[in-house]
């Protein structure tokens, strides 16, 4: 078959189980597509084409035991985030180029457990910093929809490898949207899980308060069955919560659009660089959503623009402190020939990290020093609770809210924004984090050029079975998900 990379992810665990491909075969499918067509791509950092295959030659023989799980046999590729035992993990850094973890991510552990096959790693913006992956010390990689734009950042191999079918789902995480924005800019459904949702175990940190793994695929059905490897209570990391799991699967019809209000954030729609196409599609959307029976509901997030500076200064922060474990001594990247150990710290630390990393650690150090802490950090914390207050006040008269989840489509690559205009960017995906709230983007249309639009929908503290669900019956009702760029029709 020369078209396996067009089932979704239910056709493809029907058509493992009742054997009409094998996981090698399937598996084999998808690694020829990343030989031909990543190379104009560039979504994996690294391919494991051998550890692959003999998880697939494992998976054929569960699943011809008759003991195989629902994802037994299906591929996946991972951020270049989650450790993984025996194969190189980057974090898309210089400073982790030559790491190779002892030990797994529990989210790939889960993975493994339930079957899935690594097709490789794929590429990130450096410890996730970033909204284009061109901070990739990896290189740039493109957009599947055109090829001279970014994917998005910072999961924005894992975005661009399910966009041009080089994986059917893929793991990203998201500190202020990096799983939502490479989400809308390719054109795929991608879910944030509320705080403490999925383990962070095993999970290079950037900001640990607000870091969060979730899946990132074509549809909502298909994040729903990555969401139910990845989610649950892990002792290994003391955030993650301990509260039943949903099967968000059988819950992607639980929820009902009919009766559903939708709160929208007038301050949202009017913010300054807010491209009209993406207004004009998400508004479409909207309308669509009220035509199935949800209410629209106008609400007040006054607090908008305090996210950017919030963020800006909390992230860099928490990140100061988590890196500063890349020192050069016990693992990762060292300077040649240091003279002492101030040398050694010094230079490996600075020949290691790129720019945009040492910015933030800089800023982050600053913020954080005696002095500034409390002007910065402590008062940054504050205003961050009345951004979380600012939510659930809203949530107490509306169900889900919306919003754009970017305020314009891919960046060419090589734009090269001021750190302000990237920053900027962020404004509707950053309180998420602050706030610890779940939130999906879905696939609502094109711009002009052609470029996918994304509408955001947030939700109240787990409720990630209401948002998948929502998301699914608008995507049986409409087919902006089931567009493929021309490089995914490509045959390889
Ligand atoms: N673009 C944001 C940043 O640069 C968010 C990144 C992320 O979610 N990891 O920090």
């Amino acid at each position: 078959m020369t078209d396996l990379h067009r089932l979704s992810i239910r056709e493809m665990t029907e058509g493992l189980n009742s054997a009409q491909f094998s996981s090698r075969e399937l598996t084999q499918h998808y690694l020829n597509r990343i030989a031909h067509i990543d190379t104009q791509v560039h979504s994996y950092i690294t391919v494991t084409a051998e550890q692959a295959l003999a998880q697939a030659d494992a998976a054929d023989v569960v699943l011809k035991a008759g003991n195989a799980s629902v994802l037994t046999g299906v591929p996946i590729a991972h951020k270049d985030i989650f450790c993984t035992q025996g194969i190189k993990t980057t974090a898309g850094s210089k400073i982790l180029d030559n790491f190779i973890s002892p030990y797994d991510a529990t989210v790939v552990a889960k993975g493994k457990v339930a079957g899935l096959v690594t097709l490789g790693k794929v590429n990130m913006d450096e410890f996730a910093m970033g909204s284009t992956s061109e901070n990739s010390f990896y290189g740039a990689t493109a957009n599947p929809w055109n090829l001279s734009h970014v994917p998005g950042g910072s999961s924005g191999g894992s975005a661009a490898a399910v966009a041009a079918d080089l994986a059917p789902f893929a793991t990203g995480t998201d500190t202020g949207g990096s799983i939502r924005q490479p989400a809308s800019f390719c054109g795929l459904t991608g879910l944030k899980p509320t705080y403490g949702r999925v383990s962070r175990f095993g999970m290079i940190a950037y900001a640990s308060s607000l870091d969060q793994g979730g899946p990132m695929a074509r549809s909502a059905e298909d994040c729903a069955y990555l969401m139910n490897v990845m989610a649950g209570h892990d002792a290994k990391d003391s955030t993650s919560v301990e509260k039943d799991v949903d099967n968000y699967v059988t819950n992607l019809n639980a929820t009902s659009v009919k009766g559903l209000r939708i709160g929208i954030p007038k301050q949202y729609f009017n913010v300054a660089g807010l491209d009209a196409d993406v207004k004009a599609r998400v508004e479409e959307s909207l309308k669509k959503l009220e035509e199935m029976g949800a209410t629209l509901v106008e609400i007040d997030l006054n607090m908008t623009e305090s996210y950017v500076p919030t963020y800006y200064l909390i992230a860099p922060a928490e990140a100061s402190s988590n890196l500063q474990r890349y020192d050069g001594v016990r693992y990762g990247y060292r300077c040649e020939n240091p003279v002492d150990l101030t040398d050694l710290y010094k230079r490996s630390r600075s020949e290691g990290f790129g720019k945009e990393v040492q910015q933030r650690i800089l800023i982050g150090t600053y913020a954080l020093s005696a002095g500034y802490y409390d002007a910065y950090y402590v008062k940054a914390q504050k205003v961050r609770r009345l951004i979380q207050q600012d939510f659930l006040k809203a949530f107490e008269s509306v169900d889900v809210i919306a919003a754009p989840s970017a305020p314009t489509t891919a960046y060419k690559i090589g734009a090269n924004l001021s750190p302000t205009e990237m920053y900027l960017g962020d404004i509707y995906t950053l309180a998420v984090n602050l706030a610890g709230l779940p939130a999906i983007n879905a696939p609502v249309g094109f711009d002009q050029n052609n470029l996918p639009v994304g509408l955001q929908l947030i939700g109240n503290y787990w409720s990630e079975s209401q948002l998948l669900s929502v998301v699914h019956q608008y995507q049986q009702a409409t087919d902006w998900h089931t567009k493929r760029a021309a490089i995914a029709e490509e045959n390889a």
